[in-house]
């Protein structure tokens, strides 16, 4: 899990620790002096470097050291876990806001960002994090404490006593002030080597600004000050598209000279993202556009960014003949894009830039040099030879105006010659920035990726980091090798080499294009799939419990190792294992969020099957998935099993055997089935040839045995808008709860027995109509990675949902519209996999159409009940935590009633909101004539 971060490296660490406060942090460095073991602090993994990787003891504050401590209208007291987007949204009720911003704010921590000196879009108006650090707590080597920070006459004085190491430092650094101040000149950006430009006259020497880019070799940070700033309430943003990518850059320079806050650019294929990503990115981007800027200007007043948004433009029109303004937000203002909008593109991008390319992918290895802007046009043209002599192309967005340029050269897969050239590019070019007076690293810092180079860029002064890193950490016990490194070749020692296709473990599912392998490879380790942001849903596990092994980037990592053999199905297995494969109930939002679209969800699937060929499906995952097994059964008992269902000692025995928790209320068993009493029109039999019909319905378990209603209101919605639809005999259970737990063979037998019965209708022509979302994701989706017959391929392209479909009868049904629906306030949620189908709330609309005025399409999140997930002991807790937006919102009173196409969602929705939740369906058939 903790092997892999957003880097080209791969470390499989000996173990992880999660501290919950110093004195653990303190435990665990002593417990690693005992046993001679490295330290790797970590914030959330997303170091382009390689910084937060190593084969020691992974050290993880996101989980535990989370916490905002105290804050005033200057500074914020923090733990380093505290994620940067959470921090914001907490400052964001007094108006503050801690200024740098990394595209990745939604996932990155206050200790990663310490860590590294990250900055962002906004750097050229507020800096980096080293220039808003105050004071930090720092664990260091020998597991005594140190308090930096210039004033620190809130606590006594304490500051720096810890180890002598102030006393050292200020010798040190007084001896050697003449090199640094000839070697590591004041620049705007710096994130590479150590800081050493520290003020060592006027009192003690401060050393927070050395701790601030040290990347844990020097101590482990536990707690930070950070000067935070008003946010100013006015701003403006510019999209301006160039022909060329020069023009941009000119244009870019020339916007350094005005008081902007923010100038972004982005090439060619960036630009081709950005129309990826939304539609109305498409028809705002231009195929010709060849390059263009992104413009802030933030200040007090409106009238004021305004005008000085206005002056940049036109001095840009100026230097720049083709600059062609795209796009105008101004906040508060309506504009057809907002200012939130715009800035939405490099956050939406940056992460999928791993999409480009085939069998060369763009990669992160010379991704953050900084040249002084004046500098940018000519660097980027020499940096261009540079690429070019190894027969390269690179892709390139930057922060133009203070000169950050982030290259992504497309390389060839793992090997030798990717190997040559992950040590010739940089090499080359960092020559080239250094020769503009750049630097090798602006805001990502060294890590694995730079630190053999950093000798080029600081010559001499290297001896010196040396001796810094000597008085902090003699045992060389804090993040080995990265800055102070004696291999030169460490760039290329830990790369993630690929799989060997050779030696795979024995798989279930079929994986064709895209293999196991390569979906696996996929995962670049982004972490935006660790995101909280109201922005999307993924993954809602990690969101209730924010702990790597939540998160659907630790499946990805586990499963390469199981198909590297490092990882074993007996591994899988372990409890450990089930842990990790039980933080995914199949919700599918990480696949469609993921900005690789990797396939997480059909991993983990693989992983249980793995489990289950090991010791078997846990009983009661294993009974719950064969609902369908007893359901005729059921149905007839149903005057007997429904009250024992509801007596107290039956619950409290389906808990201890089945893990069925006895918190909830579980649904009543129908008389008879559905399939049992399809209205005689519907059957197959009714028409001589099968012709006559139109449609066919799949029906779904719940449906066929708790609510054949649901069943017989769509049959009668279609006989209203003229559709005839067949319910096939024959059909089963869609087989979808048994892929869950990783039956593969379970759900594949029932997937061969629908497809049979399915296909010769898709053939056809008919659409396959599904009211339970998770029985059209089966048709869709699951299908085709069970069974290699001709017909699944026709049947996925038929299925569809319900709503959807009876959507296209809008007018129709319109004519339908009675009174029923005109007093009932109905909140409608929308279920994952309808997200992920991208149905678009298609029951909203139909409730409008047939009368209702008071339809709200509520977005809580996921509702945290995911098919049988939330039904057990074990999982009901989290099920609840993971649904409380939901049950909160639908406990307001504003509602009468909810609504949902999803029978588990349904479920959550009625479990103490004291609200009802029905099919839309039922509700749409309340307008029909009475029978
Ligand atoms: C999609 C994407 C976009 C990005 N955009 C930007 C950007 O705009 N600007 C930018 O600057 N960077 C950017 N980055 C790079 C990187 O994410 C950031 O630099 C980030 O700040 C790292 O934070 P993290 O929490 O992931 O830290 P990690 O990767 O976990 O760690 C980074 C370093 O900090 C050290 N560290 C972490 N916690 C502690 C601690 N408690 N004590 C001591 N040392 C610690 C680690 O040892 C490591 O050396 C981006 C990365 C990605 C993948
Ligand atoms: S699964 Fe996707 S979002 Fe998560 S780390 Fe991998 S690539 Fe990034
Ligand atoms: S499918 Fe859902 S629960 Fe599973 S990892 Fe993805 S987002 Fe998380």
């Amino acid at each position: 899990m903790y092997a892999t971060d957003a880097s080209l490296h791969r470390a499989v660490p000996l173990g992880v620790a999660f501290p919950f406060d110093i004195d653990d942090v303190r435990a665990i460095v002593r417990f690693a002096n005992e046993e001679d073991t490295p330290l790797i602090a970590r914030g959330a993994g997303t170091s382009t470097t390689g910084a937060a990787l190593g084969p020691g003891l992974i050290v993880d504050f996101s989980r535990h050291m989370r916490r905002m401590l105290s804050r005033d209208d200057e500074y914020v007291d923090v733990e380093p876990g505290v994620v940067l987007s959470e921090l914001n949204r907490q400052l964001r009720s007094t108006g503050h806001r801690f200024g740098p911003d990394p595209a990745n704010a939604a996932v990155t921590t206050v200790g990663g960002m310490i860590g590294v000196n990250s900055s962002g879009s906004r750097s050229i108006a507020v800096g980096d994090v080293r220039r808003h650090t105050a004071r930090t707590n720092v664990v260091l080597s020998d597991a005594e404490v140190l308090r930096t920070g210039a004033d620190r006459s809130d606590d006594g004085g304490q500051h720096h006593s810890a180890s002598g190491i102030v006393t050292r430092m200020e010798s040190l650094l007084g001896e050697r002030q003449e090199l640094i101040e000839r070697l590591q000149p004041q620049r705007e950006r710096d994130s590479c080597g150590y800081f050493l430009r520290l003020k060592t006259t006027g009192g003690p020497i401060d050393l927070t600004p050395l701790l601030v880019g040290s990347e844990g070799t020097l101590g482990l940070l536990t707690q930070a000050r950070l000067r935070i700033e008003p946010i100013p309430p006015h701003s403006a943003v510019s999209l301006v598209l160039f022909e060329s990518l020069d023009d941009a850059l000119a244009a870019a320079v020339c916007a350094a000279d005005f008081p902007i806050s923010a100038c972004d650019l982005f090439d060619r294929r960036h630009l081709s993202l950005v129309r990826e990503t939304e539609i109305q990115f498409e028809k705002l981007v231009p195929r010709a556009a060849g390059a263009a800027l992104l413009i802030e200007t933030e200040g007090e007043e409106a009238g004021d960014v305004g005008r000085r948004m206005a002056d940049v433009l036109h001095a840009i029109e100026d230097v720049a003949a083709t600059a062609d303004v795209a796009a105008q937000a101004v906040s508060g203002s309506k504009t057809a894009l907002s200012v939130d909008d715009l800035w939405s593109i490099p956050r939406k991008i940056i992460p999928r830039l791993t999409r480009l390319g085939g069998e060369r992918r763009p990669v992160p290895i010379v991704e953050d040099i900084a040249v002084p802007p004046a500098a940018l046009r000519d660097f980027v043209r020499n940096a261009q030879n540079v690429f070019q002599r190894y027969e390269v192309t690179a892709t390139m967005y930057a922060h133009a105006a203070h000169g950050q340029i982030h290259f992504r050269p497309f390389l060839p897969g793992p090997g030798p010659e990717r190997d040559r050239l992950l040590e010739a590019i940089p090499r080359d070019l960092y020559a080239v920035a250094i020769r503009h007076g750049g630097v090798i690293s602006g805001e990502h810092g060294d890590g694995l990726s730079r630190s053999a180079f950093l000798r080029t860029q600081h010559g001499e002064l290297y001896r010196v980091f040396r001796e810094v890193k000597d008085i902090f950490d003699p045992h060389n016990l804090m993040n080995p090798g990265k800055i102070v490194t004696d291999d030169p070749h460490v760039t290329i020692r830990r790369l993630r080499q690929s799989v060997d296709s050779e030696a795979l473990p024995q798989l279930q599912l079929r994986w064709s294009a895209p293999t196991a392998t390569q979906v696996a490879a996929d995962c670049n380790g982004c972490g935006n799939c660790k995101s909280r942001s109201d922005a999307g849903r993924m993954c809602p596990v990690f969101r209730a419990d924010p702990a790597e092994a939540s998160s659907p980037r630790s499946k990805a990592n586990v499963f390469e190792s199981f198909l590297r053999g490092d990882v074993t199905a007996t591994d899988l297995a372990s409890p450990a294992g089930r842990d990790l494969t039980d933080r995914c109930f199949q919700c599918l939002q990480c696949r469609s969020e993921c900005p690789a679209n990797v396939d997480i969800p059909s991993l983990v699937i693989e992983a249980k099957a793995a489990q289950i060929a090991v010791d078997g499906a846990a009983w009661p995952d294993w009974a719950l998935s064969r609902v369908h097994g007893i359901g005729d059964l059921a149905t007839a008992t149903a005057f007997l099993s429904n009250p024992l269902l509801a007596n107290s000692t039956v619950r409290w025995m389906l808990e201890r055997t089945l893990g069925i928790s006895r918190h909830r209320n579980l649904p009543r068993f129908a008389r008879r089935p559905f399939l049992r009493i399809v209205p005689r029109k519907n059957r197959e039999q009714a028409t001589k040839s099968g012709d006559d019909f139109a449609a066919a319905y799949f029906v779904d378990q719940f449906a066929n045995f708790f609510e054949p209603e649901i069943g017989l209101d769509l049959l009668r919605l279609l006989d209203a808008v003229g559709v005839r639809c067949v319910v096939p005999a024959g059909q089963t259970a869609s087989g979808s709860a048994m892929l869950a737990i990783g039956d593969i063979e379970g759900a594949r037998t029932l997937a061969d027995q629908n497809v049979r019965v399915l296909g010769p209708l898709a053939r056809r022509g008919l659409p396959i109509i599904c009211t339970e979302p998770s029985a059209l994701i089966s048709l869709k989706e699951e299908y085709p990675r069970l069974l290699d017959h001709p017909d699944v391929a026709v049947i996925a392209k038929h299925a569809v949902d319900a709503g959807v479909f009876l959507r296209e009868y809008g007018d129709q049904l319109s004519r339908l519209n009675s009174d029923s629906l005109l007093d009932t306030t109905i909140a409608h949620h929308e279920p994952c996999h309808s997200r992920t189908l991208q149905t678009q709330r298609p029951y909203v609309d139909l409730l409008r159409y047939l009368g209702s005025n008071k339809v709200e399409a509520i977005d809580e999140g996921c509702s945290g009940m995911a098919g049988t997930y939330g039904l057990t002991a074990r999982n009901y807790d989290s099920s609840l935590a993971i649904g409380r937006p939901l049950i909160q919102r639908l406990k307001s009173g504003a509602f009468d009633v909810g609504t949902s196409e999803c029978s588990a969602c349904r479920m959550q929705m009625g479990h103490r909101s004291g609200l009802k939740a029905v099919h839309p369906i039922r509700l749409l058939a309340r307008s029909l004539p009475s029978r």
